[in-house]
């Protein structure tokens, strides 16, 4: 069974009391309704990584994830944090080219290519995050960003690199953390066109799973999840409180 995930992802938000809070909150209220086909995973912040996972640890269908890394193993990078170390701390899964760290912090194409090959190949499931500005939609250009960024982030995997931990987040940067959700027929075209590059360049149709996220919330998600080739949410803002994020997790 392909299992939909519901990512929290809290960014630079909370203290590691308050993600502990937060997670056991999630894990408690939802306790056995946690549906069996789906997975929710938390991202947050590096210094509460250990704590969230400890509090997590041994629940069926729940992991830790982080928010970002340097694609390599160990060695002179202050400030940085490795895919070992996050492994290390209890992370499964981590983000990649989220649209903060691109447009934000101007990490580049080739960059991320290096992030998802080093992530992928140091054994952790990678969420690459791709998605389009609101000039760039507005100039009919959304499969044109899709398919670079796609080509261009999953350009280094080879067959030695199971693909099958690799995991695509559709997040249009326009609806991050706007309180504006792309519409169903937007989610469905761009997730029907990921799906369809998936194929072409790796070979792989269904198997790998495409998320959306974008302004997703409890009264949002439930239809949003029902379309097809959604696989799963990636939510920041609405992640925040345990019993928003739980209202989506169930929905
Ligand atoms: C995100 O940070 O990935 C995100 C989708 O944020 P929000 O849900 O707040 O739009």
């Amino acid at each position: 069974m392909i299992k939909k995930i519901m990512a929290a992802n809290w960014k630079m938000h909370k203290t590691w009391d308050e993600a502990v809070q937060t997670a056991r909150e999630v894990v408690v209220g939802i306790g056995e309704d946690l549906p069996p086909d789906r997975e929710v995973v938390f991202f947050p912040s590096g210094t509460a990584l250990k704590a969230v996972g400890e509090s997590i640890n041994g629940q069926n269908g729940y992991f830790l994830g982080g928010q970002n890394f340097y694609p390599a193993a160990q060695g002179a990078y202050t400030g940085e944090i490795s895919p070992l170390q996050l492994a290390d701390a209890g992370c499964a899964y981590a983000l990649v080219g989220h649209s903060e760290r691109r447009h934000v912090l101007g990490e580049k194409d080739d960059f991320l290519a290096e992030k998802v090959i080093f992530g992928l190949s140091s054994n952790l499931k990678i969420i690459l995050c791709i998605g389009e500005t609101i000039d760039q939609r507005r100039q009919d250009r959304v499969e044109g960003v899709l398919a670079a960024q796609l080509q261009k982030g999953l350009e280094k995997i080879d067959q030695n690199v199971s693909a099958h931990d690799l995991v695509i987040a559709y997040e249009p940067v326009w609806a991050i953390g706007t309180g504006e959700t792309a519409t169903e027929d937007d989610i469905l075209q761009a997730h029907g066109f990921i799906r369809k590059m998936l194929k072409d360049l790796l070979n792989q149709g269904q198997e790998i799973r495409v998320l959306y996220g974008g302004s997703v919330k409890p009264d949002n998600c439930a239809r949003i999840i029902a379309l097809d080739n959604v696989d799963g949410v990636l939510v920041g803002g609405a992640s925040l409180k345990a019993d928003s994020f739980s209202r989506i997790v169930l929905a």
